[in-house]
């Protein structure tokens, strides 16, 4: 079968996936979410006219010709405070005590900041400062009117749009739930961090990485464990995945070699093979299917294959699956210190470390591009596409897809 082509096969991924419906959830539940329909105010915010300042509520033509040398005497008829309501209205020539928050009593139309009156005994103030009408008055709806769409339907659910929806009185919102990813590592050599090594054996790193840029990128990793290089594990555990997830990942087992049993799996257990291979280095091997709406990314093993297919093929896809637009991996355009060289015959996606120096955004390859090799991914904050049989050099201002 030949090697497809990356972007390609980023689109033919894309295309293939089928947004999760949108469902209710608390609104805690829902932060990081995408909106799946319009949030509309239920009410005016504020909901009533209330003080901006702790101060004096007034009628501002009462107090016109208050300054420092000409000080208006009010006399004080109550107090209201944030989570109260007045008792009494405001009459001419009087005031009442009022709080930050507080709804302003009725007949006040400005108030006086406390720093611009003096107390003064017996039940008076003076204010020593005229004030408009409307004045340190925070007006109903004048933040958001009734009625009125306020986050539309595709809004990412960040910390202030969380906010505004908690101010409208939302304890629930509909949203794209985050999708359910299994990441099941497959090799007989795999042991997890933390048990004693036999000759042969070695940690299982990529679940970590997996299951991290799953969670960073809005997913909820369903850790299915080690599965073994045999048919019969390989079924019963991506079959329970299956049962159970939006999507599921799979790492290693996708290869040429005999222990290679991830794809016959996958096509015993009724999944649809889109293709196989692509033209990438590193993660040539990786395979991408579908079972119904479920998306199965099939990752080859070596850890850095692993994380460079996830960030550009994967990730796209599991964004778009939980409703969000912009797929792409940030990018930031950098000068480029050290050639990045590709001798290969596909094109590379190189590691590369990113610095701000002096203001200006700075990349240079890191040295170890091996895909075994994890000191330079843990270094490395972002991938430099370099194209076949080529070298970027140094001063070239290069597009840098930062992770
Ligand atoms: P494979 O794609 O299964 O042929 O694996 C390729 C290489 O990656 C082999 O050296 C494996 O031992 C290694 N490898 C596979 N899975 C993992 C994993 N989860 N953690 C670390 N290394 C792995
Ligand atoms: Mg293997």
């Amino acid at each position: 079968m030949a090697s497809c082509n990356v972007h390609e096969a980023r689109q033919q991924i894309l295309h293939a996936v089928h947004l999760l419906p949108g469902r209710r959830e608390s609104l805690s539940a829902a932060a990081g979410c995408v909106l799946a329909a319009d949030v509309v105010s239920p009410g005016n915010l504020p909901p009533w006219d209330n003080s901006a300042m702790d101060g004096y509520a007034v009628r501002a033509a009462d107090v016109s010709s208050a300054s420092q040398n000409n000080p208006l005497h009010l006399r004080v008829t109550g107090a209201v405070a944030a989570g109260q309501a007045a008792a009494v209205p405001v009459e001419p020539l009087t005031c009442q005590r009022i709080f930050t928050g507080a709804p302003l009593p009725p007949g006040a139309d400005a108030v006086v900041m406390q720093e611009d009156t003096r107390s003064h005994p017996e039940g008076f103030v003076a204010i020593l400062e005229a004030v408009e009408v409307g004045e340190n008055i925070r007006r109903v709806g004048e933040d958001v009117p009734a009625g009125v769409v306020v986050l539309p339907a595709g809004t990412v659910l960040g910390p202030g749009q969380a906010a505004l929806a908690a101010a409208l009185g939302f304890a629930e919102l509909e949203v794209h739930p985050r999708p359910r990813v299994g990441v099941l590592v497959t090799g007989a050599e795999l042991v997890e961090p933390g048990r004693p090594l036999q000759v042969g054996q070695i940690y299982d790193s990529n679940s970590f990485a997996i299951a991290g840029w799953l969670r960073a990128a809005g997913c909820e990793p369903v850790e299915l464990g080690i599965a073994d290089d045999t048919k019969e594990d390989l079924a019963e555990k991506i079959d329970y995945a299956l049962s159970e997830c939006d999507a599921l990942i799979t790492v290693g087992g996708v290869s040429v070699g005999e222990y290679d049993l991830v794809k016959a799996v996958l096509e015993e257990l009724g999944c649809h093979q889109s293709f196989w291979k692509v033209n990438m280095k590193p993660g040539k091997p990786f395979v991408f299917g579908t079972r119904g709406r479920q998306l199965i990314f099939g990752l080859p093993g070596n850890p850095v294959s692993a994380a460079v297919t996830f960030l550009i093929l994967a990730r796209p896809a599991l964004l778009k699956l939980r409703g969000v637009t912009d797929v792409e991996l940030p990018a930031v355009s950098a000068v480029v210190e050290e050639d990045f060289v590709n001798r290969g015959e596909r094109p590379h996606f190189m590691r590369g470390r990113l610095e701000r120096r002096d203001g200006h955004w700075q990349v240079r390859p890191l040295a170890q591009q091996g895909s075994h090799m994890l000191t330079s991914l843990a270094k490395a904050n972002c991938l430099v596409e370099v194209a076949e049989a080529s070298t970027i050099t140094r001063g070239t201002i290069v597009k840098c897809q930062t992770f």
